[in-house]
């Protein structure tokens, strides 16, 4: 706030004295304080993303073929070709193109090893909880929340293992909708998550924190000390070791195991969507042919020589989770 006061005004600080609004305004009783920031936006990432993919589908109408879509289709590994394109090998076959760009996140070093200490993958745990019967709307004792929450270093987490709390809304007649999409808890996964790149089950340890420490956090006049969940999920998250994703083009000075043509727009850490859209923009404008200077993108995502000897100076991401 002291290097850019414009952001004071966006945000306001909420101590265990504040009111109007109160910590208990704000449903967070026992909280130790809060921030207050006005200007948020909350967004269900699968429909937005499947509603990007039709579009795109649609543009192939009348045969023409401008778009194509291979699900479930992991790339194994790529190889540079003699004219200079890059192939990419799938268990369904290849394809050749003169650029590539890898949007692989969590897995980037599956493809290219040397990118194993700057993106680490880390699974996060999710889940959708019904919320108590009271909370309804039109319930003035207890209505659905307005607002969305983030809880740093709650109960014996640390600052770097935050939760997060988002309301679905209702349905029309109130009978169905509602969930409360509370997820986090990282710090009770075995090992916080960290190096585990395999979503295919839950970490039931962080699962049942999420179910129990959702009555806790907030005040929504839960008579049980836990809710049901309608689902449970986790996913894989891609830590970046500077804490920036890693946005451009792998040249080989950079040594990162790519080359000419090859780029990547991966390293979103915990809280990436905000980060990802204008990210790919960026990434596309340079494959584009945009000169770096440019391009909309900050400084510190850009690749560079530089950036990786500062980045690799840091402390590892395991480390780093563990200091908070
Ligand atoms: C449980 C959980 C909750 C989260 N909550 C939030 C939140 O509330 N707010 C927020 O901003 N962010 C959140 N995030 C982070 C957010 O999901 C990521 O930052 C964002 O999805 C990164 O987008 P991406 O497209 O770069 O990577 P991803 O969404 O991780 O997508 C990478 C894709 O690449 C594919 N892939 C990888 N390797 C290969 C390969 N070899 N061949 C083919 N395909 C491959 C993967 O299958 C995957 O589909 C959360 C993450 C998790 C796991």
């Amino acid at each position: 706030m002291k290097e850019d006061p414009s952001y004071s005004d966006l945000v306001s600080v909420i101590t265990p004295e504040s009111s109007n609004p109160s910590l208990a305004d704000l449903r967070i009783p026992t909280a130790a304080g809060a921030f207050l920031q006005k200007h948020a936006a909350s967004v269900w990432p699968y429909k937005l993303v499947a509603w990007m993919l039709e579009r795109l589908l649609d543009t192939n109408e009348n045969g023409a073929l401008n778009f194509n879509l291979q699900t479930n289709t992991a790339v194994t590994h790529l190889q540079k070709s003699s004219d200079g394109s890059w192939i990419v090998h799938t268990p369904r076959g290849m394809i050749a193109a003169k650029k590539v760009l890898l949007t692989t996140n969590a897995y980037t070093s599956h493809l290219l090893p040397e990118f194993s200490d700057l993106i680490v993958p880390v699974r996060g745990e999710m889940s959708s909880l019904i919320p108590p019967p009271t909370m309804k709307p039109g319930n003035d004792e207890n209505p659905p929340f307005e607002i969305s929450y983030g809880f740093i270093g709650n109960g014996r987490q640390n600052r770097h293992q935050d939760d997060y709390l988002i309301q679905r809304p209702y349905s029309k007649d109130n009978s169905t909708g509602g969930e409360l999409m509370f997820g986090g808890g990282r710090s009770y996964a075995a090992k916080a998550g960290l190096g585990v790149s395999d979503d295919s089950s839950i970490d039931e340890p962080s699962a049942e924190y999420l179910r129990r420490e959702i009555t806790v956090v907030v005040d929504i006049k839960s008579e049980e000390k836990e809710l049901k969940a309608s689902y449970e999920w986790s996913g894989i998250m891609g830590y970046s070791r500077d804490d920036r994703p890693w946005v451009g083009e792998l040249t080989e000075e950079l040594g990162l195991g790519g080359g000419k043509g090859l780029f990547v727009c991966a390293g979103f850490t915990g809280h990436g969507m905000p980060n990802t859209c204008l990210s790919g923009k960026a990434a596309v404008d340079l494959m584009l042919g945009k000169k770096s200077e440019e391009v909309d993108l900050p400084e510190s995502y850009c690749l560079s020589k530089e950036r990786l000897v500062k980045a690799r100076v840091l402390d590892e991401v395991h480390i780093v989770d563990a200091k908070g």
